[in-house]
């Protein structure tokens, strides 16, 4: 079929809430994934830091392909074997001290985490929940309404009441919007959506201070960072602290749909049987391909992501670019700011030149690929980055746009 054709058929069979899509992709191998037209392009988006173990990866291929002929689905009337192994293995990393609960996506971990707010804080006068401008944290009602950005809210109202918003980085502005309705703060460490802004070790030491002082629940928000992205399982251990809630979804079963919410056992024994709960959650085949991702981050390969992410911004930050403002990030979420608004062009030029990446706000490279990338591929990404951000540059040179 002409690719022209079968690009008719999508756009009139699929609803058009998503941007123009350039690409159809066919397969993928490691950090590479292939377009309909037989195209190479390395992978530094991953289906937006999903893809953690790479593509067509041998041991999340065997571990799915098993579990397929032995069992695909449960539902939550029963437990199930990978759920066990899973279970365990997340516990024992958490020292215990967390109960999960499954779904299957980012917006279904954080719901439940505002679900399980109200019914632990059991007050409907206390119903609050601050977060913060620019973050992103879903798209349900309840967590399109979490997230700090306007654009994504006035078609939708009227919305959930009592989300409050304040500045990122900004004790000040927090203090400001507690009260007595005050039930929880929810907050990523990195804003990914936002931008690869990185909350300060300073913020986040007055945060949990300001928490514990006002008995507010503080929720992390690690859907993004959270499953090794940073180098540590979870973002939330570079800061040192322990937070109330965390929820973990994109890259925690290599691609197959999973979100899981982790409370504080005294938090998470809130939830009575009929409270809460998901068909799918949890189901064998995803907890399959978990086990596999969570095996493979041990310390060793959790150093190797941090190492590799420090390589990868120090070569961005030797190309010196003109078009480079900052480069910022830990592990492997890389944030390229640019000094004008060039993003979008960037991605398409990257695109062009084999090379998958996300352009945010028009005003930053975004780059989460997959955390099995090493060295080489690193060092072959950077050469099409240059070359990209050459291609555009010299399009804006003698021009007033620098
Ligand atoms: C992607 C993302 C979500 C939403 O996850 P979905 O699986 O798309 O529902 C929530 N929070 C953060 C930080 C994310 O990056």
């Amino acid at each position: 079929m002409k690719i022209s054709k079968a690009k008719k058929i999508l756009t009139d069979s699929i609803c058009p809430s998503y941007g123009e899509r350039r690409l159809i992709l066919q397969s993928g191998k490691g950090c590479c994934v292939f377009d309909a037209a037989g195209k190479k392009y390395i992978d530094l988006l991953s289906g937006i830091a999903v893809s953690s173990m790479g593509h067509s990866n041998k041991k999340v291929c065997e571990a799915i392909n098993a579990q397929a002929q032995k069992l695909i689905h449960t539902s939550n009337l029963y437990y199930n074997i990978p759920q066990l192994t899973l279970s365990e293995k997340l516990s024992k990393n958490l020292n215990h001290e967390y109960k999960m609960f499954y779904c299957n996506s980012g917006a279904e971990a954080n719901e439940s985490a505002i679900k399980l707010t109200r019914k632990f804080t059991g007050n409907p006068e206390k119903s609050g929940i601050i977060t913060f401008k620019n973050s992103f944290h879903g798209r349900t009602l309840a967590t399109v309404t979490a997230t700090g950005q306007p654009k994504y809210h006035n078609p939708f109202k009227p919305l959930p009441p009592d989300f409050y918003y304040a500045e990122f980085n900004s004790i000040e502005s927090v203090k400001k919007l507690i009260n007595r309705k005050t039930s929880a703060i929810m907050i990523e460490l990195i804003q990914c959506e936002g931008g690869v802004n990185i909350a300060s070790k300073k913020f986040v030491k007055e945060l949990v201070k300001l928490c514990s002082e006002n008995k507010i629940l503080l929720i992390i928000d690690e859907v993004q960072t959270g499953t090794g992205r940073t180098g540590k399982f979870f973002c939330f251990e570079h800061y040192g602290i322990k937070p109330d809630i965390v929820t973990i979804a994109k890259g925690i079963a290599a691609g197959v749909p999973m979100g899981i919410m982790f409370a504080k056992k005294n938090i998470a024994d809130a939830f009575a049987p009929g409270d809460h709960a998901s068909t799918f959650g949890g189901g064998p085949l995803a907890c399959a391909a978990a086990k596999t991702v969570v095996e493979h981050l041990n310390k060793n390969n959790l150093l190797k992501i941090l190492q590799n992410g420090e390589y990868f911004k120090k070569k961005i930050e030797d190309l010196k670019h003109p078009l480079v403002k900052e480069v910022r990030g830990i592990g492997l979420i890389i944030g390229i700011e640019l000094k004008q608004e060039c993003g979008n062009e960037i991605q398409l030029k990257c695109e062009e030149n084999g090379l998958l990446t996300n352009s945010i706000h028009n005003t930053v490279i975004r780059l989460v690929p997959p955390l099995i990338i090493d060295k080489k591929i690193i060092g072959e990404s950077v050469k099409i980055l240059k070359k990209s951000f050459d291609n555009i540059y010299l399009k804006y040179k003698g021009g007033e746009h620098l």
